[in-house]
């Protein structure tokens, strides 16, 4: 932006400068860029199941299907279409609660040892569904942090849930939790399909995934590791992946005490 050019005063033929702002904008367009593209995902992704919901509606009255297993069928995919749509709602839900500049002031006393324990034991039986075993070595009177603590279960329950989700049946997963210095370092690792090299870097990203066709399968949103990263980065934390494909994967979460 520039003024109009400043004259002096007593001569008002002489031109003595002007003003030039200058404004950085290349973070805004980035930010506005990201909140629209992130606009178009979740349409794009909430009117996949929907699509998939009414047709199968209107088939079914259409009263063209006599075949009553026909029937069950479409109405089971009827309802697992349902399922997902609530979960995708759930999830953005929570992505822009996180957003939310009230609830990252949230400063609770987070015992985590406590609530670390607690998410094994909510966690074990679930990943006993699968016929995986769930071992946690979680140190006792690890140093109570401050934040938002039920960010800090959701946290949890996403790195451990991912675990047994991309986990085959019969396989390990470990909860570990330990201070190390002024830190307290959490690992969630698997023994299962891990992920490949180049899609590391893009994990954090909201809706990605590293396979749609398997992640649809098992159920995902593509947005549980992007509400991770945002929780951590609210601890004032810090996120790593290490990972091998066909051996497993393990997230280690730094977080640091006062
Ligand atoms: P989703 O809801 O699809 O699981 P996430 O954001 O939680 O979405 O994870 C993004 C992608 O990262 C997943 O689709 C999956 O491909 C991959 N991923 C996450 N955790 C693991 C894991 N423990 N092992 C293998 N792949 C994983």
């Amino acid at each position: 932006i520039y003024s109009n050019p400043i004259k002096l005063e007593e001569d008002p033929n002489k031109i003595i400068g002007i003003v030039a702002l200058i404004e950085d904008v290349t973070e805004i367009r980035r930010l506005e860029k990201m909140r629209s593209d992130f606009v178009a995902n979740v349409s794009h992704e909430l009117k996949t199941p929907l699509t998939s919901i009414s047709g199968f509606v209107e088939t079914l009255k259409s009263g063209a299907i006599d075949d009553e297993d026909t029937k069950q069928r479409f109405l089971d995919i009827i309802d697992i279409e349902t399922e997902r749509l609530t979960r995708l709602i759930d999830d953005i839900l929570t992505l822009s609660e996180i957003e939310n500049i009230q609830a990252r002031m949230v400063r609770q006393a987070i015992s985590t040892s406590d609530v670390l324990s607690e998410i094994g034991e909510i966690m074990r039986p679930i990943a006993a569904n699968k016929e995986i075993e769930l071992l946690t070595q979680i140190e006792a009177n690890l140093p109570i942090i401050t934040g938002n603590g039920d960010w800090f279960k959701q946290m949890l329950i996403n790195l451990v849930d991912n675990a047994i989700k991309y986990t085959q049946n019969g396989g390990k997963v470990y909860l570990n939790a330990y201070q190390k210095y002024s830190n307290i370092i959490i690992t969630v690792k698997d023994t299962g399909i891990g992920i490949p090299k180049k899609d590391i870097p893009r994990l954090f990203e909201r809706f990605y995934r590293v396979d749609k066709a398997r992640t649809r399968k098992v159920g995902g949103t593509g947005l549980g590791l992007a509400i991770v990263k945002h929780i951590v980065l609210s601890l004032n934390g810090r996120i790593k992946v290490n990972s091998d494909v066909g051996k497993g994967t393990e997230f280690i979460v730094v977080i640091p005490v006062k």
